[in-house]
């Protein structure tokens, strides 16, 4: 199977090739077709699968087809800086043809530059739980028309104590949105709050 099966637009497919990629891995042939369908997802899979690109592949081609708002369409939250980073550089490599803004934000840091960023537009936020919820709290980001949400790692989430803060981002966000739930393993505490978020889910495991 190709990328070009997978009827991935022509800016993205020109990106992937220049990232050296020649084929999906098994959870993008799974996941992305699901995802372009803007179906809920739960995916078990590790880190090293290609799981960043089975959900910013998809993602970045939806968004590409609506209209411009610079407002927040997509979050991803995540539950540490290094893979903050990292999901927004996978972001802004497949997105490289595409008109849309990214933006990571996460703790540790002073909050200026971040903030500056975030008032010129952000169409794709990634986040850590903390940070994110300073900036709402401060007014400075409001999720009102997110559009789809992405769970990352929710195992390596719930073990670093963000369980709290996790739910309370998820109260805040519209109740019509598509969600893609990751977790490299799933004990039954993280199968609850899975349950408890996704709506019919296709469900992928590599
Ligand atoms: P991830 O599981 O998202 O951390 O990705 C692991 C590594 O695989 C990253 O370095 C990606 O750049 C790379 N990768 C993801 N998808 C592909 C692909 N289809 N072909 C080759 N490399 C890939």
């Amino acid at each position: 199977m190709l990328f070009t099966d997978l009827k991935i637009i022509k800016p993205i497919l020109d990106a992937l090739q220049k990232e050296g990629y020649e084929k999906p891995t098994p959870i993008q042939q799974k996941a992305i077709p699901s995802i372009l369908e803007k179906k809920d997802l739960l995916g078990t899979a590790q880190t090293g699968t290609g799981k960043t690109a089975a959900f910013a592949i998809p993602i970045l081609q939806n968004l590409s087809e609506r209209p411009k708002t610079n407002q927040i369409k997509a979050l991803i939250l995540t539950p540490t800086r290094e893979l903050a980073i990292q999901i927004e550089e996978s972001f802004n490599a497949y997105g490289r043809n595409l008109p849309l803004r990214k933006l990571v934000i996460f703790g540790g840091v002073k909050q200026g530059s971040q903030e500056a960023a975030l008032r010129k537009g952000v169409d794709i936020l990634v986040a850590t739980p903390g940070r994110l919820l300073d900036f709402i709290a401060q007014g400075i980001i409001s999720l009102k028309n997110l559009e789809i949400f992405v769970l990352d790692e929710a195992d390596r989430m719930l073990d670093m104590g963000f369980v709290h803060d996790v739910k309370r981002i998820i109260k805040l966000l519209p109740q019509r949105r598509q969600t893609l739930f990751f977790s490299a393993t799933m004990p039954p505490e993280i199968q609850k709050l899975a349950s408890s978020i996704l709506n019919n889910p296709v469900q992928v495991e590599v």
